[in-house]
This record gives structure tokens, sequence and C-alpha cells, in this order.
């Protein structure tokens, strides 16, 4: 086989595995909307051989052998070439794909699946007790497969890898440890402040079919292609992407509340406009896939919260607002903009505002590199969580419910998962910086309902660009510096600083200081 012709199969494979994982997310989406209750086992034999079939493409020697000869032939030789970027993406998916022994494999899906059913059953009654074995195998596991793929500094870097390619512990850590100090800082501004929002006018009675019509609205705006999506009801909101024009998003309405579902809806048209501007062309390959899950949620954080909860966006959508939802006809735009905004300490991460969200990560990611690590065992994990909730928000669950079984990644083996939440904020304040020095002021053009350079600026440069590149180095290449907390805390602090009325240039410049997170 000449090198070409390797490379012809190797992208035909390829091509093939994304029709098969295309299919399995048409499955996964019907499931989380549609199914008829009955429907589940049947559903879970139909994953079960999907994935049987994935994974023995995925470690399909001939992929080895496919590699190898592409790898010694002038293919690759300039490494941002399409060829080489997809060979360098398929040999990193086959060699971890090959470490895992076909037992760990198993025995891994078997306690992920009964983990997440288990905390389905105990977590409504915080029974802590009866969950404990389940995730004590899970962890065990887990372990076990950092150890098979191997790492160059700790077993946590392993797991972290998957989500994050190239993302490592000991490099997250100073980073974290820097926002973590900054974010207590602006916390306890805002808790000093005298000046608070009026969050009842967000919690009025918003009618789901005015809702509906109005988060459309907005999708289509900042440029949700619905031709190519749709939106439908879910109980765990996400987004999917199925292929080339099919990308399609989900939320749930609360009637009793305006945030949720809206920017709800804002943040899986973030996820989805990043799918929708994926190369077509390259469709099937790593050329045409996303970077990692920290870039895809810079995406949807960048349109949730920097621009969405942004005054210009409201200069624009206030109107409209007020038209749809008469109970808000009373509110003045600013005291809606405050009342959007509203920073306060909760137990619950997915319920956080965009301050105290990154702490919430922060103190998870802490406990699962314990964990992962060998320092904390899950016999200590409720308590150990609950000081850390304490330490970083005030705040003590009143059970393991509401505390350290309140997320369902540990059950399901999602270690190293967590962290990329707060990348992409951190990627998303970087890039909007960046986006804003070359275009202007930006909230100006959204005040205007213009979105177009924002979403076109992010097409060219991110979009487009597929899996060339990892994360930190398409930051580097996009915002000519490397990932830093800098712009993430700017941004807090200048917003904040002006809604709660605290001096912000002030607190950046004593909080500027090398500080490591905990055990690191
Ligand atoms: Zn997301």
């Amino acid at each position: 086989m000449t090198p070409d012709d390797a490379y012809q199969w190797l992208t035909e494979h390829s091509l093939e595995t994304a029709y098969l994982k295309s299919m399995g997310r048409v499955l996964g989406w019907d499931q989380r909307t549609h199914i008829p209750a009955k429907g589940h086992p049947h559903r879970h034999n139909q994953f079960a051989l999907l994935a049987k079939w994935i994974h023995v493409r995925a470690t399909d020697p001939r992929m080895g052998e496919g590699l190898a000869r592409v790898e010694a032939s002038d293919l690759v030789l300039d490494p941002m070439a399409v060829a080489a970027v997809n060979v360098r993406e398929w040999r990193r998916d086959y060699d971890r794909a090959v470490k895992i022994p076909q037992d760990l494999a198993v025995a891994l899906a078997k306690a992920t699946a009964e983990g997440e059913t288990a905390w389905e059953r105990t977590r409504p009654s915080s029974d802590w007790e009866t969950f404990k074995p389940f995730l004590a195998t899970v962890v065990a596991l887990k372990r076990e497969e950092a150890q098979a793929l191997g790492y160059a500094a700790e077993p946590y870097d392993a797991l972290l890898d998957d989500f994050e390619p190239g993302e490592t512990a000991a490099a997250l850590a100073p980073l974290l440890g820097e926002l973590r100090v900054s974010l207590l800082r602006v916390l306890a501004a805002v808790q000093g402040s005298a000046r608070q929002p009026q969050g009842e006018v967000v919690r009025r009675h918003f009618p789901v079919d005015a809702q509906n019509r109005f988060a459309r609205l907005a999708a289509q705006s900042i440029g949700y292609d619905f031709a190519g999506g749709r939106l439908d009801l879910t109980a765990h909101p996400f987004s999917t992407d199925i292929g080339p024009g099919d990308v399609r998003i989900t939320t749930r309405f609360d009637e009793h509340y305006f945030c949720p579902a809206f920017f709800g809806v804002l943040h899986e048209t973030g996820h989805a406009l990043y799918d929708q501007g994926l190369p077509v062309a390259h469709w099937g390959t790593p050329r045409g896939d996303t970077v990692s899950l920290g870039i895809h949620e810079s995406q949807s954080r960048l349109w949730e919260n920097l621009v969405g909860r942004s005054l210009g966006f409201w200069r624009f959508f206030y109107k409209r607002a007020q038209e749809v939802f008469p109970v808000l006809q009373d509110v003045p735009l600013n005291t809606f903009h405050f009342a959007v905004n509203e920073v306060k300490p909760s137990l619950i991460r997915t319920e956080a505002d965009e301050v105290t969200y990154n702490l919430h990560i922060l103190l998870r990611f802490e406990l699962e590199r314990a964990l992962m690590n060998g320092d904390l065992e899950v016999k200590d994990l409720p308590g150990a969580f609950n000081d850390k909730m304490r330490a970083y928000l005030g705040l003590t669950p009143p059970g393991p419910g509401q505390g350290v079984m309140q997320d369902i990644h540990w059950s399901a083996g999602l270690f190293g998962y967590f962290p990329t939440y707060t990348l992409g904020n951190l990627y998303a304040a970087q890039f909007y910086a960046t986006a804003e020095a070359e275009l202007g002021p930006l909230e100006e053009g959204f005040a205007g309902g213009d979105f177009a350079p924002m979403l076109t600026w992010l097409r060219d440069k991110i979009h487009s660009q597929g899996h060339r590149l990892w994360a930190r180095p398409l930051v580097r290449e996009v915002t000519g510096e490397e990932l830093t907390p800098r712009y993430l805390v700017r941004y807090l602090q200048r917003k904040f600083g002006a809604l709660y009325d605290f001096p912000a240039d002030g607190l950046y410049s004593v909080c500027h200081k090398f500080l490591p997170v905990a055990g690191s």
C-alpha cells in the first residue's frame, strides 16, 4: 500500500466511524426528547451495539499499519496540512484506544452505567451510604485506566487529556489558583455592596409559549440557522451535532423564572453555532471536528454571558421582551439587566452566577485531582467537599444530595471533565477581548441588533479551523498570547464593579500574584 492509499483508507475508515457516531447522536437526541417511557431498554441495546462497532473500528490493527505508513511519508511534512492534522489526531485516538485492555473497557462501561443509575436512585434521598460503593468502584477503575493510558506527571493528567488534549493539572493549577483569589475578592466586593439587584423582576410569571417565541427570536438573531436545526424540550438541556445541516438544541421552561430557559437557549445556541460553522468539506475527519470540550464551552459561554448578559444585548432586545412579557412593562432596562446578572453564592453548580460558578469548578478540580492521584479516598469525599464549599462559598450543604452528590459526572466516570467549564470561561473572555480589540466596541453593534461581526470573527478564527490546533496553541494563534485568567478577571471586575458599584481596577493589582491551588 502506498502512503496515499493508506491515507485514503484511513479517511474512509474515519468517515464511516463518524456516520456511526452520528447515528448514535440521533438515537441520543430522540432518547432525551421524544422516546416513550417503555422504549429505554431497547434503546440501551441499540447503544450497546453501536458502542461495540465503534470500539472495534477504533482499535482496528489496520489503523496502526496505515498510520505508520503515512507518518513515514511526505504527506505529513507540513504539520498544518490537512493530512498531517488528521493523522496526528487519528494517531492520538488509536494509541489511547489500544492502551485500554478489553476487560477494563468492559468493566468501566458496566461500572459507569451502574454508577449513573445508582446516582439517579440515591441522589433524591441524599443516600450517600448506598451510593458510596458504586462510586468507589468507578474511582478504582478510573485509577486503573489512568495507569493504562500513562502520563508524564500525575494520573489525573491521563484523564484530563481525554477532554482537553494536551492539558495538564500542573499547567492548570496556577491559572485556577490565580483565578480563585480574584474571584473571592470580586465576591467580597459584591457582598459588601449597598447596591443589590431586584431579583424578583425575573421571577414573575413568564408564560411558556411567550418564552419559547422570545428564545427562538434571540437564537435566530445571533445567527442560529433554524433551517439546519431545531429547538425541542428536554429534562436536561443539551445541543447535539448530528451532522452537516442538522445541529439541534433543547431547553426546559420554568414559568416562574425567566433566566434558566432564556440563557440556557443562548448557551446551547453558542455550542450549536460552533458546530454549524465547522468546515463541511472535512466532515468526518479531525480537520472538520471541534478542538475540545473547553473550546466548545467557550463558544456557549461567550454567547450566553459576554454577549447575552451584556447591556448592549438588552438595549436591543428589551423592548421586544416587554412586548412579549407584559409583566416587564413597569421594569426599567437597567433594573432588568442588573437582575439577570445577580451574584449570589448558592449550593448548586448549575444554578451559579458568572462569579461563583468557577469556584464550584475549582473545588471539584481539586477534589478529583486528589482522588485520582490517591491523595483522597471516596469515604472522605463528602467531608472534603463540604470543607471547600465553606472555604470558597461560605455555604454548608444540608446533605450529600445538595453537596457531593449533586452532579452526575463522577458517577459516570467523567473525571477531568469539570475543568473544561472554567477553561471555557477563560478562553471566552480572552477571545472576546481580542475580538473587541480588532473589531471595536462590540456592544454598540449588539445594541443595534448587529451580531454578525462577532459571529463572523468566531467563524473565521475558530469554527472554520476545525481541529487544526489544540486549545492552547489556538488561543495563542487567535489572541497572540498564552492563556491567562487576566481577561476573565478584568471582565468580571468591570462588569460587576459597574453593577454593584465598586472600583473595578483596584482589585486586580493587589491580587495579581502567583498563588497555586491547594494540593498542588
Ligand atoms: Zn455547555
